[in-house]
């Protein structure tokens, strides 16, 4: 079993009061697609798309992000982005498994490494929500380490690259794990002197606002490296009261947080959607990052937007933001040296 799932389970066996509310949120997401047809009183014909499609991808959705959709709208921007839908099971050209070229950049199971000075462990298989659009949706995770020990030969390795000075957690989602581990993570990085730099990849504080605790700002402030947080929202929608807070404690903390976005055909492609997006993570003192065409995964073609309707987007963002606020428009492509700016 996946030990964050056996975690999870040993909290709820050793009783309910144990459970800290994160763990609480992540235990109780919806992961049948009835239930949450039933909950957001969604039409009868979405079910059958929903079961289908979910069978290759689970549906993952905690509750308190599904209470900032709509009820009864299918096309609900923070809905369509969890929701499996029938059009996933259709093959389309260039959508492929692995769209990023991360099997050939894994360096050894669960590190990869593409850019200079950076390296990326994929430090666990499980998310608390499920993006339909992931690129990650193919990734053999099977294939990465679990348990501390079994992630030494990625610690070694990266002690052993004196080019390398900042380490990415990533996942899956890096803090689906405990506080514990993963500080002991950073304390045995932090003891490689050639890194500089600890960043996370999370879009927890967005979906589980919960899980910005106290022990999670220690640890990240505690560490001699330099902490960078990077969350993942894409819909003004999804910035409520709770996770608005949960992003200003974190900065208030001292950390730097800023945000990617991925441009989602029905979720996010227009210039006003972005920019109340952008506005809004201004309020909560979070500054976008990137703006992220999507990777041609298999099973998302319905939310692929062309690349000229981006730029226009972007012109329009570029005439109504402050320059600080608009988030660099970038494609990844398998082989180049660095995220790639488009326009
Ligand atoms: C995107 C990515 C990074 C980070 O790139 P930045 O441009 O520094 O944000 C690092 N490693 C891998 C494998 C990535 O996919
Ligand atoms: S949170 Fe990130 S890694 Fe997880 S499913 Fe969504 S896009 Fe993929």
């Amino acid at each position: 079993m996946y030990p964050v799932v056996a975690e999870i389970t040993e909290v709820f066996t050793a009783g309910r009061s144990a459970a800290t509310a994160w763990k609480m949120a992540l235990a109780g997401a919806v992961r049948d697609p009835d239930e949450l047809v039933d909950l957001l009183e969604l039409p009868p014909e979405t079910r059958e798309g929903a079961r289908r499609s979910s069978r290759r991808f689970p549906l993952v959705v905690p509750r308190g992000f599904i209470g900032r959709m709509r009820r009864g709208d299918p096309r609900d921007p923070l809905l369509r982005q969890v929701l499996p839908i029938g059009e996933e099971e259709e093959e389309a050209e260039g959508f492929v498994a692995d769209p990023v070229g991360d099997r050939r950049a894994t360096v050894l199971p669960g590190l990869i490494q593409k850019y200079e000075g950076r390296a990326l462990l994929v430090l666990s298989n499980a998310c608390a929500v499920n993006c339909r659009y992931c690129f990650r949706r193919e990734f053999p995770y099977h294939e990465t380490p679990r348990g501390f020990t079994a992630w030494e030969p990625a610690i070694r390795q990266i002690a052993s690259d004196p080019s390398l000075n900042e380490v990415i957690l990533s996942g899956g989602d890096p803090l689906v794990l405990s506080d514990a581990p993963l500080e002991r993570l950073a304390v045995a990085l932090a003891d490689i002197p050639h890194l500089k730099r600890l960043r996370v990849h999370t879009r927890l504080p967005i979906v589980i606002p919960e899980r910005v605790t106290e022990d999670l700002i220690g640890w990240l402030r505690g560490t001699r490296l330099t902490p960078v947080v990077v969350v993942h929202a894409n819909h003004p929608a999804e910035l409520d009261e709770n996770c608005g807070r949960a992003l200003e404690r974190l900065v208030e903390a001292g950390l730097p947080v800023l945000n990617q976005a991925v441009l989602l055909r029905g979720v996010n492609d227009e210039a006003d959607t972005l920019a109340r997006l952008c506005e809004k993570l201004l309020e909560h003192r979070v500054l976008p990052y990137y703006l992220h065409q999507l990777d041609p995964v298999r099973g998302s073609a319905h939310f692929h937007v062309a690349e000229s309707r981006g730029l226009e987007i972007l012109a329009d963002l570029r005439r109504r933001l402050p320059g600080y606020a608009v988030p660099r428009y970038v494609r990844e492509t398998p082989g180049a040296p660095s995220k790639v700016e488009i326009g």
